[in-house]
């Protein structure tokens, strides 16, 4: 049978256990359990095949921005599909979405990125970000400036030299990573790092002086690039002390460095500014994207490239041997210009901003006064729990215990999905949230952290 419809629970369980491969899953482990099948949505809540309502707390993953439901991107991919569903971008020719998202996207950005390069994915868009900034220094005679530098715990995708730049080491473990010429430096994460009695804007100055020190050690004329998310979200949402993308910026310009921000969760409001980089207070000569710029209705990235590197590469590099057949698929392009349409006429990212994001930071606060939590910390609509043994020390559970999953089993049973990253608890809702949601939404993870202690 391949319906869609009229199959019970354990008939999709059996059938997707039989011939799904899950991404990054245990797979004769969710075969035992079998998968939770995600059925529709609006808004902000998911009904799975059982018919329980879910406050999606994490937008999918990370992308769904203007929440689920929205008619203007359906009515812009079927009407797109009709007119011409595809053509390549290839061989000198252009679709008018593509371009016409060309030209959105230089003026969502920030000043000095005036040209896209479309990918079909995150992933996609920081393999194309190694091949340009190699091919960058190579056009500029500097072809020894190889090597990119990012962070230990960063994501920036599953593809070999995504994973490769991403800082995961299970991810490392397989499959013969990293690449050569990705080396990593330590991320900014206080709880691990910060020296007692040290300020955060202190932590914050010596932990982007990790990259000085990588650098002076490699020598900057071998050195393309530094690469990193703004808040790095897979690796629990890691948010660094203000003083750290300023200082950043300053040694990647001491150095003469491109500095690459991996916007694909950061950008398009999550933050509270269009792009993280904005929040965070630096000028990134390149910046990936993805998810946030369709909300995931369907698939696109990209890589905007800032005016310093897009001069080389027009005026004097020739052919740039690189490129999807879906670079510019017009069907996404369209509904990408649908998405940035409703997050700019509804002012989302000034909802973010002024209204749900600092309320958001209130009901984290109040969370943080749990027994269970150490810290709670939020930037924009993306915030963290750290769950802790003991609440003066900070002491952590034993790694046995596994205390993020624990919590997670009861966010899944009481219809609230928020994702575990070791003891750090973390969500990233919709950035369509309304402030009585927030409350509805902290009132679940209450109950859940009641129900882990
Ligand atoms: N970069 C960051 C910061 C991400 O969080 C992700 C995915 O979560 C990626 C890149 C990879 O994007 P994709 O899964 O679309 O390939």
């Amino acid at each position: 049978m391949t319906g869609t419809t009229q199959r019970t629970t354990q008939d999709w369980q059996a059938a997707d256990s039989a011939h799904f491969l899950h991404p990054f899953t245990d797979f004769q482990g969710l075969a035992r359990k079998g998968a939770r099948i995600i059925t529709e949505a609006d808004n902000i809540y998911l009904r799975d095949s059982d018919g329980h309502r879910i406050l999606d707390a994490m937008s999918g993953l990370w992308c769904v921005n203007v929440g689920y439901g929205q008619r203007a991107l359906v009515d812009a991919a079927a009407t797109q599909m009709q007119q011409l569903p595809f053509y390549n971008a290839f061989f000198q020719t252009a679709t008018p979405p593509a371009i016409a998202l060309a030209e959105k996207l230089a003026e969502v950005t920030p000043p000095q990125f005036q040209h896209v390069f479309f990918s079909g994915s995150g992933s996609e868009g920081n393999d194309t970000v190694v091949r340009m900034v190699r091919r960058y220094w190579d056009v500029l005679g500097q072809p020894a400036r190889q090597v990119i530098i990012s962070r230990h715990n960063a994501y920036h995708g599953s593809t070999m030299a995504g994973a490769s730049l991403g800082g995961m080491s299970g991810m490392h473990a397989q499959g013969g990573l990293p690449i050569p010429n990705i080396t990593h430096i330590d991320q900014p994460y206080w709880v691990e790092h910060k020296l007692p009695g040290e300020t955060m804007d202190a932590f914050g100055i010596r932990a982007a002086g990790w990259l000085e020190a990588k650098i002076l050690a490699i020598g900057a004329d071998k050195v393309a690039a530094f690469i990193g998310e703004p808040v790095q979200g897979a690796g629990g949402v890691i948010i660094p002390p203000a003083t750290y993308w300023p200082e950043i910026q300053r040694i990647c310009d001491r150095h003469g460095i491109l500095l690459v921000s991996d916007e694909v969760i950061c950008g398009f409001g999550r933050t509270g500014h269009w792009f993280g980089c904005e929040t965070m207070g630096f000028r990134p000569d390149l910046m990936t994207f993805a998810k946030g710029v369709t909300s995931g209705y369907i698939p696109l990235g990209g890589v905007m490239v800032g005016d310093r590197v897009a001069k080389v590469l027009i005026e004097q590099g020739g052919e740039f041997e690189h490129g999807y057949t879906y670079s510019g698929h017009p069907v996404a392009c369209a509904v990408a210009l649908a998405n940035i349409k409703i997050i700019q006429d509804q002012n989302l990212v000034g909802h973010v901003h002024d209204d749900v994001g600092p309320y958001l930071a209130e009901a984290f606060a109040l969370l943080g006064e749990h027994p269970l939590v150490g810290a709670a910390e939020t930037c924009g609509l993306m915030g963290a729990l750290l769950l802790v043994q003991d609440k003066a020390t900070l002491k952590p559970f034993d790694a046995a215990v596994g205390i993020g999953m624990v919590c997670r089993g009861h966010c899944f049973a009481n219809g609230l999905i928020m994702r575990a990253v070791g003891n750090r608890m973390i969500i990233a809702p919709p950035l369509v949230i309304t402030r009585a949601q927030i409350d509805e939404m902290a009132a679940l993870i209450r109950r859940c952290l009641d129900l882990t202690l």
